[in-house]
């Protein structure tokens, strides 16, 4: 990688125009190294314009995640990686890309790579450039795969829909699929992981989606990374899937720039408590190739968490901090050692080590709280 073309103390802001020029020089960069191209949807767009109408610049902590800031082209951190869970070595199906068995009880299936919108720290950016290449998945064949995985691995009780997005799958298919896995000998529990809620809300407002997700008594895990996502259109969906009585969960990654915050995670989590959705966990982001704008050092992020805990309620603070890995989640409890000098911790798990290459602390310049909580009254837009 090129040296630092924004050095990690510039504070400078990123003007529209410039924005609109780094967007452009993304595109290139994307095609080049085969990473997810700017996908956004009309309604998130809204909210990208009024961060930028409100701050004046695009350093905001949505846009951040939409659009590609400055460090996305000259920053490493080293020891990147492009699939750091090793998603390829989990997926026991010969010919099949769809599924990932990793832990004994759950199988991920991912019936689709196209999501509703594009994420800047995409952790799965790899695979899913795989598979958009790939083409289309090809939904009836690869359930029809799965159910065959399932019959003969009967330690299985839970199916997690992941992709991708499988909120974007059309109804039939969607149906298709959950039908199918009810209707099974032994059902498996069915979870769907999805991020269209905070992308396209009016998705969770057809009442036959709500309805088939109600009928497969399936829980729904969000991906809500900033309490601004979860404005009036995404309460009024959380509403009919609650009337519904459907299960609710969210849980995120950790991002620089965008929630390194100990209160806005507090405000974030509260509010979708509020609303009756339960917060599982916090994800550190993982050192796959370009994601150095939004890592975070393991030392600022335990700090994080100890001041994430001591200053919220049980209720909130009982949400686990983790990192995923190619052994499976690990936290702060399985840390067996730390080179600083070299800045590589060795965690332990079962009996298995892995060694994670810490975020170096000169990169890791954290969020700015008046800019990621730029609404928040008596914190001014910088
Ligand atoms: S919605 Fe999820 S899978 Fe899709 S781009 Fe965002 S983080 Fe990646």
């Amino acid at each position: 990688m090129s040296a630092l073309p924004h050095g990690p103390a510039d504070v400078s802001r990123t003007t529209p125009a410039e924005q609109a020029a780094l967007d452009a020089r993304y595109d290139a960069l994307a095609r080049a190294e085969r990473l997810l191209p700017i996908k956004i949807t009309g309604f998130y767009r809204r909210k990208l314009d009024e961060e930028i109408a409100a701050l004046g610049h695009t350093d905001g902590p949505l846009n951040r995640a939409a659009r590609p800031p400055r460090e996305r082209f000259g920053v490493s951190a080293g020891h990147e990686v492009a699939d750091w869970v090793d998603d390829r070595t989990n997926m026991p199906v010969p010919g099949s890309t769809a599924i990932i068995h990793k832990y004994a009880d759950r199988v991920l299936f991912m019936p689709t790579s196209v999501c509703a919108g594009h994420c800047q720290y995409c952790f799965r950016q790899d695979v899913l450039t795989d598979q958009h290449e790939a083409g289309r998945t090809r939904v009836a064949a690869e359930l029809e795969a799965l159910v065959a995985y399932l019959a003969r691995t009967p330690l299985v009780r839970e199916v997690i829909l992941s992709g991708g997005d499988p909120m974007t799958l059309p109804t039939r298919e969607l149906a298709l699929i959950l039908r199918t896995l009810k209707g099974l000998p032994r059902p498996p529990a069915i979870r769907m992981h999805t991020r269209t809620l905070a992308f396209a809300p009016k998705v969770f407002a057809d009442p036959e989606r709500v309805a088939l997700l109600a009928e497969a008594d399936a829980r729904i895990v969000f991906h809500f990374i900033h309490p601004y996502e979860v404005c009036e259109e995404v309460e009024a969906a959380l509403a009919g899937l609650r009337r519904a009585d459907i299960r609710l969960y969210n849980h995120f990654p950790l991002l620089r720039g965008v929630n390194d915050d100990p209160d806005l995670l507090i405000d974030l989590v509260t509010r979708l408590d509020d609303l009756r959705v339960r917060t599982l966990s916090v994800y550190v982001p993982e050192p796959i190739r370009f994601s150095a704008p939004y890592r975070i050092g393991l030392k600022r992020l335990f700090a994080l968490q100890d001041a994430f805990v001591t200053r919220s309620p049980s209720w909130v603070n009982a949400v686990r901090f983790t990192l995923d890995s190619p052994l499976g989640k690990v936290r702060r409890e399985h840390v067996a050692s730390w080179d600083e000098a070299n800045g590589l911790v060795t965690f332990r798990r079962d009996g298995r080590s892995f060694v994670y290459p810490d975020f170096p602390a000169h990169l890791d310049v954290p969020g700015d709280p008046a800019v990621m909580l730029w609404r928040r009254p008596g914190r001014p837009a910088a």
